[in-house]
């Protein structure tokens, strides 16, 4: 069983905060964490629990895509991340990207990605291919309201059977909703990107639950 995903508020708080801030445009990241056992209802769970999230901040910024604006500093960030992994616990477990306007799922194009992504180092001694990805998909829209709401900004968000939902007021006219999902992405470490493409996507990609501080 995969572990659920437990996000802190500042992930949270980060995740929106990237989708927001380029809302028309895709951008991502990085995702730290740790293992942690939370209780849910009465009973204990072990779970992941997202610390930190860090956008690459040289990411070239599609509508449809985002992907290393600047191979070498996006290469520095990850240099960082693989080295630094594992600090009081603390590991890299993945990554999250923003869908404006568009389903929280991962798309093929997503998943190939992902099979480069843990070969970016090309088998740089003391970076493994990790054969198990989380990836964060945050899907943002932007509305228009019709009902006027309080001048003051303000959020509320729900669950639902494994997405988290919210909406953030930034002005009276204006909100933006969130969906964010988390999928685990297995197999990673296949020979070859055809094997890896070859596989049934029920096989490869687990959505975990979402549990977050709201
Ligand atoms: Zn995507």
């Amino acid at each position: 069983m995969l572990p659920d995903i437990y996000l802190d508020p500042g992930a949270l708080q980060c995740l929106c905060a990237s989708a927001m801030e380029t809302y028309s445009r895709e951008s991502g990241g990085f995702l730290m964490g740790r293992m942690t056992t939370r209780k849910v209802g009465k009973r204990s769970k072990r779970m992941l629990r997202i610390s930190a999230v860090y956008p690459q901040q040289t990411a070239n910024r599609g509508y449809k895509s985002v992907s290393d604006g600047n191979r070498q500093a996006g290469w520095r960030a990850r240099v960082l991340l693989y080295t630094l992994s594992g600090l009081r616990g603390v590991k890299l477990v993945g990554g999250y990207h923003t869908h404006p306007g568009d389903a929280c799922e991962l798309s093929e194009s997503d998943l190939e990605y992902l099979y480069g992504e843990v070969r970016y180092h090309k088998g740089r001694a003391g970076f493994q291919v990790m054969d198990r990805w989380l990836e964060i998909v945050v899907s943002i829209d932007k509305r228009r309201y019709v009902t006027r709401y309080s001048e003051e900004p303000f959020h509320t968000w729900h669950g639902h059977k494994r997405k988290i939902e919210g909406i953030v007021a930034a002005d009276s006219g204006t909100g933006f909703h969130f969906t964010i999902g988390a999928f685990w992405v297995s197999e990673l470490d296949a020979e070859t990107d055809e094997e890896f493409n070859a596989m049934p996507r029920k096989a490869l990609i687990k959505e975990a639950k979402v549990h977050a501080p709201i």
